[in-house]
């Protein structure tokens, strides 16, 4: 029964993925997000039995069926990950209570935790696939981002001054580092990123998910110069590894604390 919703849960997560794949595109085309899906290249609009998640770029092999033009590797990879993080945030976070009959049960807010799980991730998704191809964090992402979390996480019964405080903390981080350089380290795109991450993931998450971001990004970094791909002072999107960092801390807050506490 379990494994079946697992097998659910990833395919609506696959689905999710194909959404967020155009919702990226249409973003940076600055186009509406109504409308049928087009190949970006020949810009004929997709059948619908080519646009299943992942098994149609596989049957196409990686083709646009009508201009024949590679379609990105993006596109199966982001579907791909959307369903397995949707599965981690199902799983991992929650412990499955069966009743007597086998039956999941699901009370409300198991539901609203799950729904603002689901939607972090898919924020980040975007804010990730957008910074790494565009060296940009869209306001119109980040903002309303910003208010549909911070309200899913008081009705999920999140103390209101840690969420604020911790929303604070996480801007005037980058804010900070922002004015200090004019800049150039950061853009205001990272300020109202670290705003989100405050409000999504509150105090002491925000602080764990700013750690694991600049040691994923430190050992990235040093990485890429070791293997001649960048130089020091090189721009790097710092919005990859802050996106990345928030949703090692959603997964594993938990775990991270208490392992952190158990070495002092
Ligand atoms: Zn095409």
């Amino acid at each position: 029964m379990t494994n079946l919703i697992l097998i659910f849960v990833f395919i609506f997560g696959l689905i999710i993925g194909s959404f967020l794949n155009c919702l990226i595109w249409r973003l940076h085309k600055k186009e509406s997000i109504m409308g049928r899906s087009y190949c970006p290249k020949c810009k004929k609009q997709i059948a619908w039995y080519d646009n299943i998640p992942v098994l149609s770029f596989m049957v196409l092999r990686g083709k646009c069926r009508s201009c024949g033009k590679t379609i990105s590797w993006q596109y199966p990879t982001v579907e791909f990950i959307t369903g397995l993080l949707f599965v981690m945030a199902f799983y991992l976070n929650y412990k499955l209570q069966v009743d007597n009959y086998g039956l999941v049960i699901f009370d409300s807010s198991f539901i609203i935790q799950l729904i603002r799980d689901w939607f972090i991730i898919a924020v980040m998704i975007v804010i990730f696939i957008y910074d790494l191809r565009w060296y940009l964090i869209l306001d119109i992402v980040t903002l309303p981002a910003c208010l549909i979390v911070f309200v899913l996480n008081l009705i999920l019964g999140f103390n209101l001054w840690n969420l604020l405080i911790s929303g604070i903390i996480g801007g005037s981080f980058f804010l900070i580092q922002f004015v200090i350089s004019k800049g150039k380290w950061i853009g205001g795109g990272d300020v109202r990123l670290g705003l989100l991450m405050g409000l999504a993931l509150g105090w002491p998450g925000v602080l764990t998910a700013i750690i694991i971001s600049y040691f994923i990004g430190s050992i990235v970094g040093l990485g890429l110069i070791a293997a001649g791909k960048k130089q020091w002072g090189s721009e790097v999107p710092l919005g990859i590894f802050l996106t990345v960092g928030a949703i090692i801390t959603l997964f594993w807050q938990t775990q991270i604390l208490s392992w952190y506490f158990n070495l002092l």
